[in-house]
Parts: C-alpha cells; sequence; structure tokens
C-alpha cells in the first residue's frame, strides 16, 4: 500500500541536536544576521531524543577551543561547566595492584579543559540556538535519507502509530518527506541515516579505512566527602582488559561528591564473549576505583559507542546536498578520546560554507567541497592528522601500543608505520573454537555477583538510563536473518549479543518448538541507543533503525 506522505520543503536540514548540529544551527544564525545580503533561510533541526540533550552522553571533559570559537564568552553566558581540570594523573592497573605514572604524556593532559556533563552542557547550546531564532523540533526521528538521481534531497521522518506487525494503529500519523537544499547529518557515532548515506553514496567511502569502535559504559555516583576533589581526572590503562585488546577507564570528580566512572572496550576483540558492562562492573571493584566509590551512591547509566580509528577512516565529508559533522564523520582524537570541541568545529565549518553556497544558492557537490577544504586547512586536521596513526599502534596490544604511542608523539604521528590496514571490527571476533587457539586460552567464564551497592546487572542500570519505548510498535533493532541467530550463531560464536549489548536486548531463552534448543528473544524497551550490535554482530545480522522520535534514554548529569 503506498503511503500519502506530506513534503516539508526547508532550506537547511540540520539532522541531531548535539555540539555538531548545534554549532552549525548558531553559526549559521550568527553568520547569516551579520550579513545584509542575506535573508535569514529556513533552517529545521530535528532531534530524535524527547529533548535537546537526552541522548547527550559522553565521558566528558572538554577541550574549550570549539566552544570558545563559536561562542567566545561562553563562561559569562553561562555554560554549565561543572570543573576546571584541576588535577591529572594516569595510572596501569592490575586486579589489585595500581601503578602510577610518574608524569603525563603532554599529547594526553587535560590542563585548560573543563569537566562537564553533556547533556546538560547540550541543552545550554541549544537555549543559545533558540536565542539565536532557530527552533529545534526534538522528538523528530529521520528514517530514511532520500538520494534520488545521485544527490541528497533531504529525510523521511519515522512512522508513528504502527503495531509491532507494523500495521497501522488507529493513532497511525506516516512520517513526512523533508526536502531541503542541503541536508547536514550530525546524528553522532554510527548514526543510520549517516549509514544510509556511505552504502547509497559509495564514493564517501571509497579509499578510506574502515571505522573501529570502542564501547563505553559509564555511570554517574555520588559519593561521601573527602574521596576526591572538584576538577580531578584520573584514566587507566589495564585491568581488567586482557593486554591484548584495547580499552580502558576513567574517573572524573565534576564536584567534590559527584563522578563520573567509566570504561571503555574495543569492539576489534576477538573473543565472543567480550562484555563491556561486565568489564566495566569489575573495573569498579579495582581497589583505586572501589576506594573513591566506597559509601557512596549510583545515580545514572548509559553506554555508547566512539568512533576510534581518527583521521584515515573520516568519510568523505560531502556530498551534492549533503554535509557530514562531528562523530558521524568520526572526528574524535582516539589519543585523547575527545571529540565535543571538533564535533562544534565542524559544525562552524559547516555553516561557513553553506553561507557561501546560500549566496551562490549552489548545493552541488563542488559548491559544499568548501567545507572539506576548511578542514584540511583547520587546526581540526592537525590535531586529527597527529594522532593518525594512533589506535593502529594498538594493534599488537597494550605494551606495543605504549610504544607505538612514544614513537608517534616524537614523528608528528607517524611512527614506525603509516595508514596501517584494519578490518571492520566484527571480522576480528573468533569461533568459540577457534579462540582457544587464537588467544591461547578459552573465553573467560567470568561471573560477577552483582551486589546492588558497587556492582550492578543490566537491567538495574538500564533502569538508570531512564530510557523508554513504547512497547507497541516495531522492533528497532531488525534481525534480517533468525536462522543464522537460532542457529548457526548459537553454534559458532555463542549467540554475543548476549554479551556485547550493554542493555540486556538480547536473550536467548528456550524454544518450545524445539526441545534442547534456544532462540533469540529481544527487548528493544531497554534499548539506550549505543549502537554496539549493529558494530559487533559477527554475521552483521542485526540492523539499529530508529524507533518512534522522543523515545530512547533520558540523560541526566551525564
Ligand atoms: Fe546498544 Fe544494540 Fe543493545 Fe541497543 S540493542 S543497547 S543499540 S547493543
Amino acid at each position: 500500500m503506498t503511503i500519502e506522505r506530506e513534503v516539508l520543503p526547508t532550506d537547511i536540514l540540520i539532522v541531531g541536536a548535539g555540539p555538531a548540529g548545534l554549532a552549525v544551527a548558531y553559526k549559521l544564525a550568527k553568520l547569516v544576521a551579520a550579513d545584509e545580503s542575506l535573508e535569514m533561510p529556513e533552517i529545521l533541526l530535528m532531534e530524535k531524543g524527547s529533548h535537546v540533550g537526552a541522548h547527550s552522553l559522553s565521558g566528558a571533559v572538554m577541550d574549550p577551543r570549539g566552544i570558545a570559537e563559536l561562542i567566545p564568552d561562553f563562561i559569562d553566558k553561562g555554560a554549565p561547566l561543572e570543573s576546571p581540570v584541576t588535577g591529572d594523573a594516569m595510572y596501569y592497573l592490575g586486579q589489585e595492584a595500581t601503578l602510577k605514572f610518574p608524569f603525563m604524556p603532554s599529547a594526553v593532559n587535560n590542563h585548560g579543559n573543563y569537566i562537564v556533563s553533556l547533556n546538560k552542557f547540550t541543552a545550554w547550546l541549544g537555549e543559545q540556538v533558540e536565542a539565536a531564532g532557530i527552533d529545534i523540533f526534538a522528538g523528530l526521528a529521520g528514517y530514511d535519507l532520500i538520494v534520488s538521481d545521485g544527490k541528497v534531497t533531504g529525510v523521511q521522518t519515522v512512522d508513528m502509530g504502527l503495531d509491532k506487525e507494523g500495521d497501522q494503529r488507529s493513532n497511525f500519523e506516516p512520517g513526512s518527506i523533508i526536502e531541503a537544499k542541503v541536508t547536514v547529518l550530525c546524528e553522532g557515532v554510527h548514526g543510520s541515516l549517516t549509514r544510509h548515506a556511505c552504502e547509497k553514496i559509495p564514493e564517501l567511502t571509497a579509499a578510506k579505512l574502515p571505522q573501529v569502535y570502542l564501547t563505553g559504559v559509564k555511570e554517574v555516583w555520588e559519593v561521601p566527602e573527602g574521596r576526591i576533589k572538584a576538577g580531578q581526572v584520573y584514566h587507566t590503562i589495564g585491568w581488567p582488559q586482557p593486554s591484548s585488546e584495547y580499552g580502558g577507564g576513567w574517573i572524573y570528580a565534576m564536584t567534590d561528591t559527584m563522578v563520573s566512572v567509566g570504561y571503555a572496550v574495543g569492539l576489534n576483540s576477538p573473543d565472543p564473549t567480550n562484555d563491556p558492562h561486565m568489564k566495566f562492573q569489575r573495573y569498579k571493584m579495582q581497589p583505586l576505583v572501589r576506594k573513591i566509590l566506597d559509601g557512596g551512591a549510583m545515580l545514572h547509566y548509559g553506554a555508547k559507542t566512539m568512533p576510534d580509528n581518527g583521521y584515515f577512516s573520516m568519510p568523505r565529508l560531502y556530498h551534492d546536498g549533503l554535509l557530514l559533522c562531528g562523530d558521524s564523520a568520526g572526528m574524535l582524537n582516539p589519543q585523547k578520546l575527545k571529540g565535543i570541541h571538533l564535533a562544534i568545529k565542524s559544525g562552524i565549518m559547516a555553516a561557513e560554507t553553506i553561507v557561501e553556497c546560500l549566496k551562490k544558492d549552489d548545493f552541488s557537490a563542488d559548491a559544499l567541497r568548501g567545507y572539506e577544504e576548511r578542514f584540511e586547512k583547520s587546526w581540526a586536521r592537525e590535531e586529527l592528522y597527529k594522532t593518525r596513526n594512533f589506535h593502529a599502534g594498538f594493534k599488537g596490544g597494550l605494551f606495543s601500543g605504549l610504544f607505538h604511542g612514544a614513537m608517534q608523539m616524537v614523528t608528528g604521528g607517524r611512527g614506525l608505520f603509516e595508514r596501517r590496514a584494519v578490518k571492520p571490527d566484527h571480522e576480528h571476533m573468533c569461533k568459540l573454537d577457534e579462540y582457544g587457539r587464537h588467544a591461547g586460552r578459552e573465553p573467560e567464564k567470568i561471573s560477577v555477583k552483582f551486589d546492588n551497592v558497587y556492582t550492578f546487572d543490566k537491567l538495574t542500570d538500564v533502569y538508570k538510563s531512564g530510557t523508554q519505548h513504547e512497547e507497541e510498535q516495531p522492533a528497532h533493532l531488525v534481525i534480517t536473518d533468525y536462522d543464522i541467530c537460532n542457529n548457526r550463531c548459537t553454534e559458532e560464536y555463542g549467540n554475543p549479543c548476549q554479551h556485547f549489548c550493554p542493555a540486556q536486548v538480547y536473550e536467548m531463552v528456550d524454544d518450545p518448538e524445539r526441545e534442547g534448543k534456544t532462540k533469540l528473544q529481544l527487548t528493544p524497551s531497554n534499548c539506550v541507543h549505543c549502537k554496539t550490535c549493529d558494530i559487533a554482530d559477527p554475521y552483521q545480522v542485526i540492523r539499529w533503525v530508529v524507533p518512534q522520535g522522543g523515545e530512547g534514554p533520558n540523560y541526566e548529569n551525564m
């Protein structure tokens, strides 16, 4: 049945009200207002979360370079900065042992940075955008990127009011077609429209290395006074990741009594039982971390992926009618694990390019190429280029990675090799019967007894993310072949989705129709939109698509 869809024309469509999308909108409003030759274009800024900031999650220590360029008086304007960084330390952790690095390498120190809550910071930036005269449409999710004759012409928004089978309910509202001269994708990591763009427009990723990802799992804790000082930053490597795998942890003191604690795990793990949530729970039991949390209370939980291969895995940043910004363009410094400042800078450069295009009324690839040219001359490129080989340096494990990292620092980022090949994360996962040969041991059978004091099971944590989805709608985790999940994957990999999802969306339950066999059961309402499953599934039969607008996590203080 063909569905009649309303067509809404606009000039500029920005998808995602995170730091990148908000920076595009703010800078555009300011540049156009300052240019008498231009009339304010129609700008539509859409956000899938229920409000600006609801889906924003980060560590987060922010390098202020981006926001200082966008809003030079950001402090006077009341930007919510939890604390300037007052102390910086790096540790190597064993299960019980703690070894402090004698110094912080200058390339990773946080002098001059701020600890922030990204969702509070984003909400404030949203207020600045609205004060500049641009409306933000929260709760509006993009379902499909429309590409016509090789040109991006806009986005179809998600249908509302479908039942689980995809049939229309009485409250059905078809998604609209938003047609725009240029669509700016600022969806964050591994966005579904960005994925459509890369599939429909092969030139975007041609000759680029595949992106590789980390999954970060985080809690915010209230702790007793005297444990830590506001502004203290700890970074850790080692426990509980095996030294052959990539990852590490952090503790940031937002105030004297509130800390952000988290652990990030590489998704290029050969271990089919790789479980970022479980590793994070074990991390909290390490004496350095536990000493800080002791007697405190966990307030909030969240998880997200991070694009970690840096410069060589960034897609081409433009196409006819399209720009890519922030995490959607892979703009994250893998050495510092920081991207907020790069996202804002990319938004500024996108806005400057759009203003040029408005003057010529030309949004072709030739005209939009100016954005990539700006990027190539910017400090953002300089920073990303210096760290271009960082992640690849850890191919041989933690200790060789530290060695390569040091070599890269003294050679301007080159190190001992240039542009080392990487393969997509899911291709690293070993089958159960291969893992022993690969790692010299069987997958670790770890069981943490969750005590609900320091350690929490996934469901308890999910509750603290505030996530919510209406049950009566098609699953937004689309499994393209259940037969693979219920048979081949069970046998070959032991259904790793049960482990890598940090929100217990995937469970294998007894199959009443096949004695002694199990089948995959989904609970999409638990999903915190981290995208790990879409990235890590070894058969690539899981596809994350947007649920109804306004759903998903409701992050606070994250
Ligand atoms: Fe993340 Fe996928 Fe689990 Fe949702 S279902 S929380 S996107 S791994």
